[in-house]
């Protein structure tokens, strides 16, 4: 099926599951704020979505003199109750591996371009929490891809040459292999392993702390007010055009409207109708045994890869030593069927299949969580889905809306956003207030130009990536 078959141009579904992370921030006192309130009838920006996209993109403009009482944003449904809230709490860079298929895609220069804007966005994260004392349990630490099988340690091996001849910088990554790899990860499958600089962090808290800073300067924030519609207002000017947000509550005009609505961005643009595809993700909290518990807690977090969209992430929380595990893609252990439920935008259930799937490689894994072993109270404790925006050419679209003067866009994350928002964020913000995409520091791809949007029309870029790739 191609991507356009599969694109469902929709709002977010009510009554989407409560992830763990929800769980574990139910007072937040901005969760349902003004729920039934009318929106403003005008606003000089307005950003639609609240994860993390739309609460950095604010926070951005106002760092940068946007008075905040001349923000409003709005929100489908609780705060920041989309991807942001439902991942697999992973900061981690793509240090080498996506090299050779990004190569194909984009070229050697922008590839480059791409794992680097990994690493540095892993670093402004970390700059970032440090600086404002951001409480989301963010732990820099490293991480593992722990290749499980020969092919995939061959494959990894291949990208990890192609990514240096190219002139990439691998200084910071570390090899280990056969008794030493499975000594490393404690992975006993471990064929071989990288480590690099990786972190993870409570993403609901990441994301709550942002849209409580701009709320408490002064910035408009809507919840459970999707915006229906933007359409251009009657009272534009030869000058200036205006937009008119239309929601169930009322309709607030704009000069400068931000599209952070990631999977759900084609609602409100149809021309990304083919290009951003919502893909149903899911994750699994898991309670450890004593052996992974105290001092035992894995210090890293991992990637445990059978294949290249065969794979399994893993993050166990310093905080509170909950093991996060993020699904497959694709697992030859569940059915056609199961596969093909992920290409919906309705995150409300989960897939059993994928759950047993994930629990029992895991188990397999750590031998130690087998049901035999486990004490009530400890193993599977919950799981939820996401909804992940997947693009043909596996970036995000950052930048103006072409034909649209005064709608931006920043979204289309590929299951990734967390290695890639807090330099995209940033990005757009400054295109909004008068920079240069040189000012960004974005690669040039990520741009939405027609240019782009042509090509991936025309189908030249993006069969290697079919379907689309998750990656943790
Ligand atoms: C199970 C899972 C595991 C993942 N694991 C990882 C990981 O480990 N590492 C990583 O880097 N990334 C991961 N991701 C991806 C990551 O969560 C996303 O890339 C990131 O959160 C995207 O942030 P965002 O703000 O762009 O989108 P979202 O958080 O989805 O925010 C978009 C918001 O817009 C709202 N919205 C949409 N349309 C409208 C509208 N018309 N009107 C009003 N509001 C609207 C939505 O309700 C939503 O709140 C994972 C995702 C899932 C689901």
């Amino acid at each position: 099926m191609g991507n356009e078959a599969k694109s469902k141009s929709s709002l977010p579904v009510p009554g989407g599951c409560v992830s763990w992370w929800q769980q574990t921030t139910r007072s937040f006192p901005y969760l349902s704020h003004n729920e039934n309130e009318t929106v403003p009838k005008s606003s000089k920006y307005v950003v639609i979505g609240s994860g993390i996209a739309g609460g950095l993109t604010t926070f951005q403009l106002i760092e940068n003199g946007v008075p905040a009482e001349d923000i409003v944003i709005l929100e489908a449904r609780d705060a920041a109750s989309g991807a942001s809230s439902r991942n697999a709490g992973h900061v981690r860079p793509d240090a080498f591996r996506g090299f050779q298929v990004y190569e194909k895609v984009h070229g050697r220069d922008q590839a480059l371009k791409i794992i680097a804007n990994e690493r540095l966005v892993f670093e402004k994260v970390d700059e970032f929490v440090k600086k404002h004392g951001v409480p989301c349990d963010f732990n820099p630490a490293t991480t593992f891809d722990v290749c499980m099988t020969k092919e995939f340690a061959d494959f990894n091996a291949r990208s990890l040459k192609l990514y240096a001849d190219a002139g990439g910088d691998i200084s910071h990554v570390k090899f280990y292999e056969g008794e030493d790899a499975k000594k490393r990860t404690g992975v006993r499958q471990a064929v071989t392993a990288y480590e690099w600089p990786a972190g993870s962090s409570h993403p609901a808290k990441l994301a709550q702390w942002l849209l409580t800073q701009s709320i408490e300067k002064g910035t408009g924030f809507f919840t459970h007010c999707p915006a229906t519609s933007v359409v251009k207002s009657a009272s534009s000017t030869a000058d200036k055009t205006l937009w008119d947000v239309v929601t169930p509550r009322g309709t607030v005009t704009a000069a400068t409207v931000v599209h952070c609505t990631n999977a759900f961005a084609p609602h409100l643009l149809p021309q990304l109708s083919s290009f951003v595809t919502p893909n149903r993700a899911q994750a699994h909290a898991i309670i450890p045994p004593p052996s992974l518990s105290g001092t035992k807690i894995m210090p890293s977090t991992m990637s445990l890869r059978h294949e290249l969209r065969h794979f399994y992430s893993v993050a166990q929380r310093k905080a509170d030593g909950i093991i996060i595990l993020g699904a497959p893609i694709a697992s030859p252990n569940v059915s056609e069927a199961a596969y093909e439920a992920r290409f919906t935008s309705d995150d409300s259930t989960f897939n059993e299949e994928i759950q047993k799937d994930a629990w029992g490689n895991f188990q397999a894994c750590f031998p130690d969580l087998r049901e035999e072993k486990l004490r009530h109270g400890e193993g599977l404790q919950g799981t939820w889905t996401g909804i992940v925006a997947m693009t043909p050419d596996s970036v995000p679209f950052v930048g103006p809306v072409d034909g649209l003067p005064g709608q931006w866009i920043c979204a289309g994350f590929n299951g990734h956003g967390m290695a890639r928002i807090f330099t995209c964020a940033p990005g757009v913000a400054k295109l909004i207030l008068g920079g240069a995409w040189e000012d960004t520091g974005l690669p040039e791809c990520f741009e939405m130009t027609s240019e782009r949007l042509v090509k991936l029309e025309r189908g030249t870029v993006g069969s290697v990536f079919e379907p689309p790739q998750l990656k943790p």
